[in-house]
């Protein structure tokens, strides 16, 4: 089966945004403000093709049949820990979304992903899951979680992210070509410690002020 193809969310509100959070000196206030404002832009486009139902309702002046979203309400899975930050901006326009967690650290050594926390809402069969980390670098986190997702046989996974390397890519859509990524850019290539470039150095760090 060939690979879903990448989506790259180029408006230019993202594009900015995200050129501000690459600047080295950018505080963490600015950096967590702009994780959160690209993510609730990204879940705009990342839910476009969400089922609606029409509902009949009453407006001050009529009746009418109304498009309301259909079924189970969506997943946001969080990837931990830089996930949360992408998490926080899309409740933003998602407030009802249920939210899964999964912590995954990446083993210096080997840079594979080793799980220490897995937790997702019910009824994961019915329901549409966004599964969230700003950078997918070598994508063995993201692999990994989606590999543990796919077990509860959700209706359908998205992953999206802020940044990816090619690798990432090329190494998630070997093992998932299935689904759908969605990032605001690509960029060249990883370093050595499995960092991407030119990136934005370490998105949980940078998040959470731990450097
Ligand atoms: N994780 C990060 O936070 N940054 C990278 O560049 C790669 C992985």
């Amino acid at each position: 089966m060939p690979p879903i193809p990448v989506s790259v969310i180029d408006h230019p509100l993202i594009q900015h945004k995200l050129t501000l959070m690459r600047q080295k000196e950018r505080s963490t206030s600015s950096f967590r403000a702009l994780l959160g404002e690209i993510s609730m832009l990204l879940a705009y486009e990342v839910t476009r093709d969400l089922p609606l139902t029409y509902e009949p309702i009453e407006t001050p002046l009529a009746s009418m049949k109304a498009p309301m979203l259909d079924g189970k309400k969506v997943v946001l899975v969080n990837i931990l820990r830089a996930g949360s930050g992408m998490v926080d901006g899309m409740l933003r326009i998602l407030p009802s979304a249920r939210v899964g967690h999964i912590g995954l650290y990446r083993d210096p050594q080997t840079l594979g992903a080793v799980e220490y926390y897995f937790r997702m809402p019910s009824e994961m069969s019915d329901r549409d899951i966004i599964v969230v980390d700003p950078m997918l670098a070598t994508g063995n986190s993201a692999i990994a979680a989606v590999e543990r997702i796919k077990v509860a046989r959700p209706k359908s996974i998205k992953f999206v992210c802020i940044l990816a390397a090619p690798e990432g890519l090329a190494n998630f859509q070997e093992v998932h070509p299935d689904v759908p990524i969605f990032t605001a850019a690509i960029d060249e290539r990883l370093d050595a410690h499995g960092y991407i470039l030119p990136g934005l150095g370490d998105a949980g760090d940078r998040l959470f002020g731990t450097k």
